[in-house]
C-alpha cells in the first residue's frame, strides 16, 4: 500500500533500523522507544488490523509471531520476561494501520497496562 509507513519500510523506501529481515517478516527498532528492548514485528503483506486478517494469513501471523520470540532470545529477555502487544484500531492505541506487534522488554513492565 503506497501510503502506509510500514510497507515503505518492508520495502526499504524508508529507512529504519532492521533487526531481522525474512521473506515474509521484517522486524525493526521503534522510533518512539519505551522500554530498552522495543522493536516491531511486522508481516511485509499490507494487513491495516488484526480484524482484517484472514484464514490464509494463519500462518504468516505464526511466523510473526515466532520472529518475535525469536528476538527476544537474541536479546537475552526471553528469561526475565517481555510483552508483545497488537494495538488493534483507536481505541487500543493503534496510530499505524499496518498489523505490528510491539516486543517490549529489558524492564519491569506494569500490568495492567494504561
Ligand atoms: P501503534 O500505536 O501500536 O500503532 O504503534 C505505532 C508505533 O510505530 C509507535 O510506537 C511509533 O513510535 C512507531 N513508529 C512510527 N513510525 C515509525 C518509523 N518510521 N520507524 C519506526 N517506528 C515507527
Ligand atoms: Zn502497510
Amino acid at each position: 500500500m503506497d501510503s502506509c509507513i510500514f510497507c515503505k519500510i518492508a520495502k526499504h523506501t524508508i529507512q529504519s533500523k532492521i533487526v531481522f529481515e525474512g521473506e515474509r517478516v521484517i522486524a525493526f527498532e521503534d522510533l518512539n522507544p519505551q522500554a530498552p528492548t522495543h522493536i516491531l514485528v511486522i508481516p511485509k503483506k499490507h494487513i491495516s488490523t488484526l480484524n482484517d486478517t484472514l484464514p490464509e494469513d494463519r500462518d504468516l501471523l505464526g511466523e510473526v509471531v515466532l520472529t518475535a520470540t525469536e528476538i527476544a532470545r537474541d536479546r537475552q529477555i526471553h528469561s526475565s520476561g517481555y510483552r508483545l502487544v497488537c494495538n488493534t484500531n483507536r481505541g487500543a492505541g493503534q496510530a499505524v494501520f499496518h498489523v505490528h506487534f510491539h516486543l517490549l522488554g529489558g524492564r519491569s513492565l506494569a500490568w495492567p497496562p494504561g
